[in-house]
C-alpha cells in the first residue's frame, strides 16, 4: 500500500484538534485513575500512559510493565475515553492489542532503529488500530517517513505522527529542537498524514508548553500531546514538563485555532509557514553563533595562559577562504559571506580581548 494514498480519514471523527494526554509513566493504578478523572473530557479524547519506558540511563524507572494495560482499560471502561501506549518491541505491540490499547506510539529511540520499526510493524500487521510514529532522535525525515512505510507495508491504515522535536548538541531553551521545518516538510511529502504536536518533550519545562502548543496550531497542527499529572514535580518520569490536568484545560481554552486553507488565504497561510520556518531558523543560528562565541572564548583563555596574540591573519584568511567556498557552494553570495565572516570574527577577537583585559 503506498503511503500517499491512504486517506487517514481516522482523524475527522474528532470535530475539535485531537488531544491525548496523560502522565510520561503510569505508576499505579491510583494515579492513572486520579488524572483521569480531572482531564476535562470536553477537550480530551485520549487517556495516554507510558507502561514501558525508555531511559537515559539505567537504574531510572523503566514503568511498571504490563500490569499497567488494566490500567488503562479501567480509564477506557469507566471514563469512556480512548487509550494511547508506547510500544517499543513485538511484545509491547502484542500485548497493547489484546487489552485492546486504542492508539499505539512508536517512541522517538524506537523510530530511530529500523530493525526495531520493522519488527513493530511485522507485530502490528493488518491492525485498525492508530498507530503513531513519533519523530526519530536525530533530524532525518527520511528515517521517520521509513517508520511509516513499513507500517504501511505491513497493511496498517490508520497512521500519524507526532512531532516531539530533536535531541541537539547546540544551546536552545528547549529539550529538543523543535526543527519546525522538518515537520511542515513532513507534511508537504505526506499532506494526508495528521501530525501531533508533543510541547511536553519538545520544551522539557512546564512554562513553555501553552507557546510551544500555539506554535503547533499556527502550523495547523492536527492535534496535540502533552503530558499531565496529578503532582507534577514528584513523577517518577519527566517531571519537569508535565502539567496538571486543569493547567491543561487552561492552555487549551486560551489557544488560539488557526482556520485552515481556502483559496482567499492560500497567500497569507503560506507566508505564516515560512516565516514561521524563519524564526525557527533564526532561532537556530543564533545557538549555533552563541556555541561558536563559546569556543571562541575558550581559545581566548588558551591564548591568554600561553602568552599568544589574540589575531592570526593566517588563521583568519584561512577560515575566510573555507567558508566563502563552501558557502557560495550553498547559494550564498559572496558580498553576503564578507559581512557575516566580518562580524563573527569582530564578535570573537572583541571577546577574546575581554579575555585578555581581565
Ligand atoms: C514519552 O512520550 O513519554 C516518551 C518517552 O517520548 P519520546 O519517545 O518522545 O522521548
Ligand atoms: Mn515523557
Amino acid at each position: 500500500m503506498n503511503i500517499q494514498d491512504i486517506k487517514q480519514d481516522w482523524i475527522d471523527q474528532f470535530e475539535k484538534p485531537l488531544i491525548i494526554a496523560g502522565p510520561c509513566s503510569a505508576e499505579s493504578e491510583k494515579q492513572v485513575m486520579e488524572i483521569a478523572e480531572r482531564l476535562d473530557k470536553d477537550y480530551v479524547q485520549v487517556y495516554r500512559a507510558g507502561i514501558w519506558k525508555p531511559r537515559t540511563k539505567p537504574g531510572s524507572f523503566e514503568g511498571v510493565g504490563a500490569i499497567g494495560l488494566n490500567w488503562l482499560k479501567r480509564v477506557k471502561d469507566e471514563f469512556n475515553m480512548l487509550t494511547a501506549t508506547e510500544v517499543a518491541n513485538a511484545s509491547h505491540a502484542k500485548l497493547a492489542l489484546e487489552f485492546d490499547v486504542d492508539y499505539l506510539w512508536i517512541g522517538a529511540r524506537s523510530t530511530v532503529n529500523p530493525f526495531t520499526m520493522q519488527e513493530i510493524a511485522e507485530a502490528l500487521r493488518d491492525t485498525d488500530k492508530v498507530v503513531l510514529v513519533k519523530n526519530p532522535v536525530n533530524p532525518d525525515l527520511d528515517l521517520w517517513i521509513g517508520g511509516l512505510e513499513r507500517l504501511a507495508a505491513q497493511g496498517i491504515k490508520n497512521l500519524g505522527v507526532i512531532h516531539r522535536g530533536f535531541s541537539s548538541h547546540n544551546k536552545s531553551k528547549y529539550r529538543n529542537n523543535p526543527q519546525w521545518q522538518i515537520a511542515l516538510e513532513l507534511k508537504d511529502r505526506l499532506p494526508n498524514i495528521p501530525i501531533i504536536g508533543d510541547p511536553s518533550h519538545i520544551a522539557g519545562r512546564r512554562d513553555l508548553i501553552a507557546e510551544v502548543a500555539q506554535q503547533a496550531f499556527n502550523l495547523e497542527y492536527n492535534g496535540l500531546m502533552v503530558e499531565t499529572h496529578c503532582n507534577p514535580d514528584e513523577a517518577w518520569s519527566d517531571a519537569k514538563q508535565q502539567i496538571l490536568p486543569e493547567t491543561l484545560k487552561d492552555i487549551l481554552v486560551d489557544i488560539t485555532l488557526r482556520k485552515k486553507n481556502d483559496s482567499s488565504d492560500v497567500f497569507s497561510t503560506k507566508l505564516n509557514r515560512y516565516r514561521n520556518e524563519i524564526d525557527e531558523l533564526d532561532n537556530q543560528l543564533l545557538g549555533l553563533l552563541a556555541s561558536r562565541m563559546d569556543v571562541a572564548k575558550k581559545i581566548g583563555n588558551l591564548k591568554k595562559e600561553h602568552n599568544v596574540a589574540i589575531f592570526q591573519p593566517d588563521r583568519w584568511n584561512v577560515l575566510k577562504k573555507l567558508a566563502i567556498r563552501n558557502g557560495t557552494r550553498m547559494g550564498l553570495s559572496e558580498e553576503f559571506l564578507e559581512h557575516l565572516l566580518v562580524s563573527i570574527h569582530k564578535e570573537s577577537v572583541d571577546l577574546q580581548n575581554e579575555i585578555m583585559d581581565k
